[in-house]
């Protein structure tokens, strides 16, 4: 059976109910599936949340510390801290908040460039990207030689910055028929601008606070735009 992936319809979700319906050992960890989850798996240059899972008795306390999506099934990676596991038992799921909130903003503000880019009509097409914490970064396939880079970081810098200050709210719009490697389909909007991404972004683009362009380098046969934001004082 699928998990449901409840952080795809809500992503600042951060607690939710839900049941064990397997679980197995591998090595040292546990391995718990639940039928729906709010973890995010890591996937799309996005890392994966942690957190903790706890039975509603309290006895059970489960220390999440990596999550995959294996076929369709969210795989939550661990160890048991205190009580048992049994099948059915009906849990209560808590994602760190910091962490998700950060890894959220990062891989907003990768988006936020593929948006810059657009609008100062740079025809460079998104590629893959790294949204962690330490060395965040973006490619993209397209013209680079002959362009003046300082200039050009400036320049993208600066459009970031300018949409961040327009108070941009983002939605989810889902494509009922359509599946993707047993995932709903959905392009989140960034005001008009459409993005079909699975991971987890910020509600308005105010979150990001601020986006700093680091580096522009070829990378191979891609141009790999390295990238930092703001820090979050609250
Ligand atoms: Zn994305």
């Amino acid at each position: 059976m699928n998990t449901e992936l409840l952080y795809m319809k809500n992503m600042s979700q951060i607690q939710c109910s839900s049941k064990i319906v397997d679980h197995h050992q591998d090595g040292d960890k546990t391995i718990l599936v639940l039928n729906q989850t709010i973890f995010y798996p890591q996937g799309g240059g996005q890392p994966y949340d942690t957190g903790s899972i706890k039975s509603r008795d309290g006895n059970l306390v489960f220390r999440v510390q990596e999550v995959r999506f294996i076929d369709g099934v969210v795989h939550h990676i661990g160890v048991i801290e205190n009580g048992d596991l049994s099948i059915g038992m009906e849990v209560n799921c808590f994602v760190d908040e910091d962490r998700r909130r950060l890894n959220t903003r990062i891989h907003s503000a990768g988006h936020l460039i593929d948006m810059a880019l657009k609008e100062l009509n740079i025809d460079w097409t998104p590629g893959k990207g790294y949204h962690f914490p330490q060395g965040a970064y973006v490619e993209y396939h397209g013209k680079i030689d002959g362009l003046d880079i300082e200039k050009l970081k400036t320049k993208i810098e600066k459009k970031c910055n300018e949409i961040i200050s327009r108070n941009i709210e983002t939605k989810i719009v889902f494509d009922e028929n359509k599946l993707q490697n047993g995932k709903q389909m959905r392009t989140v909007f960034y005001g008009e601008y459409g993005i079909p991404c699975e991971g987890t972004h910020v509600s308005n683009l105010k979150e990001i606070i601020s986006s700093g362009i680091r580096k522009i380098k070829k990378e191979k046969d891609a141009i790999r735009v390295s990238y930092s934001i703001g820090k979050q004082y609250t």
